[in-house]
């Protein structure tokens, strides 16, 4: 036997960026230099290329490249038209940025609660709420559905509920963009849909960025005036009130080398998830996907009543973990005294006091992943 100290574990990462940097290796630098080089800085010929790209990598007719996801979401509500007294639903178990946008367009959010199992958009509560919208004499005229974690709503069920009520679905795909859902590609639900590629999101660059998808050209092309500043003809036409929400030629260039890898990052992501899977079920509750749908996996999330003694316990492992999210959005200060559907969103409630995301990212070999999984079994039995 060797006579060597024993030697510290290696690190845990929760999203392993620097791993995915080692892959992509010289391919980023060059797209970077290209981008120096012609000096296109803004709107450069990257950001066309990304978004036919994008487009031909879920199906959409029409892709714009912006700024971030939260400026996505915003966008698409004020090409909608949004505004004061509408009312916008969304579930309250979310990021904050989904009720941020509509409050900034003018209109009223209303949340509705969530399911159990896929932690997203609950249809009853989505009734529900449409009915308490009227009743505080708004307009209910959009729901915003995330795809939370990476996984896609049941949009078979929410679409009827939304028609019916003459509500159109901004898709909030910032955590789902590569997945599917019964034959359709996240970027292809939705009147509208939008992404973000944050760093941490599945497909991130390395600053802000987003995109928006839309079906419809009439629409693509306010969207696409909104972002430079309500342009008409040129940029010193101004034919609407626009923003500066363009995504910078930079961010598509690194972005156009991480998409050529995405396919088989998913692929990676999707096995890690099955392993987590196999293992953890019994132990906590684990993400179950719905009938159809595809994920790819922004997180992994399990639910677990001794939440915060098991977080404990993974980080004095070395092990990091996140809670998406520590408190439904109608518990928070900003956003307490909007309505909330029918009789509460007690699965939003619950599920924030009890979920647990644990490091998840392309990279995640087995070794490591055994190392979570049995900290997670000596957690649960302290
Ligand atoms: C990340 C995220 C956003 C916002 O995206 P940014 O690019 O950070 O602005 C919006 N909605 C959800 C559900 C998100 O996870």
């Amino acid at each position: 036997m060797k006579a060597h100290a024993t030697t510290a574990p290696q690190p845990i990462e929760f999203i392993d960026l620097a791993a995915q940097r080692r892959r992509l290796g010289g391919r980023i630098d060059a797209a970077i230099n290209a981008v120096i080089n012609h000096n296109r800085f803004i709107l450069g010929p990257e950001v066309q290329r990304l978004e036919r790209a994008l487009a031909e990598f879920c199906g959409a007719k029409h892709v714009l490249g912006v700024s971030n996801g939260t400026d996505a979401l915003l966008l698409a509500l004020r090409a909608k038209g949004v505004t004061a007294g509408d009312a916008v639903l969304l579930p309250a178990f979310t990021f904050t940025a989904t009720a941020e946008v509509i409050c900034l367009a003018g209109a009223t959010p209303v949340f509705v609660d969530v399911l159990p199992d896929s932690f997203n958009m609950d249809p009853q509560s989505l009734k529900s709420g449409i009915v308490t919208a009227r009743a505080n004499g708004l307009r209910p005229v959009a729901a915003i559905v995330v795809d939370l974690f990476g996984q896609p709503a049941d949009y078979d069920a929410l679409e009827p509920i939304a028609r019916e009520n003459g509500l159109w679905i901004l898709a909030d795909a910032a955590q789902s963009f590569g997945a599917a859902y019964r034959g359709r590609k996240v970027g292809r639900i939705g009147t509208i849909a939008t992404t973000s590629f944050f760093p941490a999101k599945p497909l991130g660059c390395y600053g802000d960025g987003g995109a928006v998808f839309a079906d419809d050209a009439e629409l693509a092309a306010v969207i696409d005036s909104l972002r430079v500043h309500g342009k008409g003809t040129d940029k010193y036409d101004n034919v609407r009130i626009g923003m500066n929400a363009r995504l910078d030629t930079l961010q598509a260039a690194i972005l156009l080398e991480k998409l050529a890898i995405f396919p088989e990052e998913l692929i990676a992501r999707e096995r890690i998830a099955q392993r987590y899977g196999e293992r953890l079920a019994g132990l906590v509750q684990v993400p179950r996907l719905i009938d159809g749908a595809t994920s790819v996996w922004a997180q992994y999330t399990v639910v677990t009543r001794g939440r915060d003694a098991l977080a404990a316990s993974l980080k004095a492992a070395g092990i990091p973990t996140a809670i998406y999210y520590p408190r439904p959005l109608h518990r928070q200060t900003a956003y307490a005294h909007f309505p909330v559907a029918g009789n509460g969103v007690p699965v939003s409630e619950r599920l924030s006091a009890e979920v647990l995301s644990l490091p998840m990212h392309a990279y995640l070999d087995e070794a490591i992943q055994d190392r979570i999984i049995d900290a997670v079994r000596v957690g649960l039995r302290a």
